[in-house]
């Protein structure tokens, strides 16, 4: 018997999924057939590239990095034969406009958490008012359930445990809108915890901050797609699926795609981002606490999103040695040194490449583009100024309005699990309820969930099944940081 597992979206929620799949093969007689499909013409989602038309360059729309605790993504990329195109960074490198550089870096001996007390207190742009605050947060943080923390957000918590607004600007703010992706009046503090304590402090690795070194879209696409090839998974790009319904005479999901056949499957995984899903199946999205009304969800505006902005210079020099800089006091928020992927900035006839990232709205938001650049290259010569000024030769800004969903106490209980009440549909993608805010973490984490609940479903009880899930526990929990 064929059991025919179609995965919508070849995001890494998708490729996750197919993945956990293609470890599975032949289970007690029943061969398990999967086939992805995405609308674009590549795999990646989100996590993807453009190439630059005159140097024909890959550029990620916007710089992606992942931190230790990630580990269900590592531990992908590993199986994947990829992790060697990330490049590991054990410290991070602060500015502030009116402190300069500082260096954060874990200690090597101290155990986790205590690793990062010495860290944070060699930071200059924080007092040592801010540092005790901090401290202090963190340890109640600890001490505090995430179950307590889903329905408060993030600003609302931080204040009411003594945190001033000079602690929350100067390293709240950089924090959680670097994690979250919003800032922390929107977001919920059990976003906030599962982040900063289930992973940042969890481990001694685990502040560790992984750099791609190639373009994404050659690591989430052809080089991800090649040993899933290898394993049977079937690849069909190019074509949006316009619809799905259930026919009950074959008792199979009919996937409508345009520009192609129908495809039939006897199980689907949803891993398309929150907003084409939730149109599909507004009822999985909607209610699944059962607890509200539809009125009140939709005045909740509960699954907004929440922009990113990439600013791509080509400037005629290079700022610095240094790979990358958390920017703090600035609008500029990350600056990363020729990302693609070197770590000698390498001059095309285009310039040297730089980019900065923004994450959620800002105060530049409604600036022309011409104004957000001028702004942020003045406060890169004025962070950078043994490079003098430098001319930008070239730029591009993408900005991207659903970046990520705004992880808002009415989200956080609203996120759908992957096994839902529809036969044989199952959900992936970032959105999914697994605690983590929108990153590649939570989609990996979510594609490996969806795989386990089309397993459970079609195999109930098996041996084989049993081993399969223990093996995607430990993934999941695995907290293997010594790499
Ligand atoms: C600008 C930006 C910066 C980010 N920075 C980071 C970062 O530094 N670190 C981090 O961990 N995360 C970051 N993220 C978040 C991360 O990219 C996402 O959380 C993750 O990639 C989501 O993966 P996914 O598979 O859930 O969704 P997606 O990547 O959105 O994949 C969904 C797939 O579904 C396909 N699809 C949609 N509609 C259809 C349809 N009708 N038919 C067929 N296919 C369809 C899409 O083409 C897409 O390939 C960033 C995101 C953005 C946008």
């Amino acid at each position: 018997m064929t059991i025919r597992v179609v995965v919508i979206g070849g995001g890494i929620a998708g490729l996750s999924a197919a993945e956990a799949l293609s470890r599975t093969g032949v289970f007690r007689r029943a061969e398990l057939e999967v086939v992805l499909v995405d609308s674009r013409h590549n795999t990646g989602g989100r996590a993807g590239s453009f190439v630059e038309p005159t140097t024909g360059q890959s550029v990620d729309y916007c710089q992606h990095v992942a931190m230790g605790c990630c580990t269900t993504l590592l531990d992908l990329l590993e199986r994947m034969n990829l992790l060697d195109h990330f490049q590991r960074f054990e410290d991070l490198t602060f500015y502030h406009p009116r402190h300069g550089f500082s260096r954060f870096s874990p200690s090597s001996w101290l155990p986790p958490p205590l690793h990062l007390a010495s860290a944070l207190s060699s930071l200059k742009h924080l007092t040592s008012k801010n540092q005790r605050e901090i401290r202090s947060g963190l340890w109640r943080l600890m001490r505090t359930r995430e179950a307590e923390l889903v329905d408060v957000t993030a600003l609302d918590w931080l204040k009411a445990c003594g945190q001033s607004e000079d602690t929350l600007e100067k390293f709240w703010d950089v924090i959680l809108v670097s994690a979250l992706g919003d800032a922390p009046d929107h977001v919920s503090m059990a976003a906030a915890r599962k982040v900063l304590i289930d992973g940042f402090a969890g481990a001694r690795h685990a502040s560790d901050v992984w750099v791609p070194r190639r373009p994404l879209s050659e690591i989430f696409g052809e080089r991800f797609r090649e040993p899933l090839a290898r394993c049977g998974v079937g690849f069909e790009l190019g074509h949006a699926v316009r619809g799905l319904s259930w026919d009950a005479a074959s008792g199979q999901w009919d996937i409508e795609r345009s520009g192609a056949d129908c495809l039939k499957a006897d199980h689907v995984i949803v891993a398309t981002p929150w907003h084409v899903s939730r149109r599909w199946f507004p009822e999985l999205w909607d209610d699944c606490s059962g607890q509200q009304r539809r009125e009140d969800v939709e005045r909740a505006d509960a699954f907004a999103s929440s922009p990113i902005t990439g600013l791509h210079l080509w400037l005629d020099r290079s700022l610095t040695p240094m790979p990358h800089v958390v920017m703090v006091g600035t609008l500029a928020q990350w600056f990363f040194q020729n990302p693609i992927k070197s770590s000698e900035p390498t001059p095309t006839s285009d310039g040297v490449y730089h980019q900065v990232v923004i994450s959620g709205r800002h105060a530049g938001s409604d600036w022309p583009k011409e104004r957000l650049i001028a702004e942020v290259v003045r406060e890169l010569s004025e962070a950078f100024p043994e490079a003098g000024v430098p001319q930008v030769l070239k730029s591009r800004i993408v900005m991207d309005p659903h970046a990520v969903f705004s992880v808002s106490p009415e989200t956080q209980v609203r996120r759908p699990k992957s096994t839902t009440a529809l036969s044989g549909l199952h959900l992936a993608g970032d959105a999914i309820a697994t605690g983590w805010p929108a990153t590649m973490e939570g989609a990996a984490i979510s594609g490996q969930m969806a795989a386990k609940s089309v397993l459970d479903s079609v195999l109930v009880g098996g041996g084989e099944q049993v081993a399969f899930s223990e093996e995607l526990k430990r993934g999941w929990l695995a907290r293997r940081l010594i790499r």
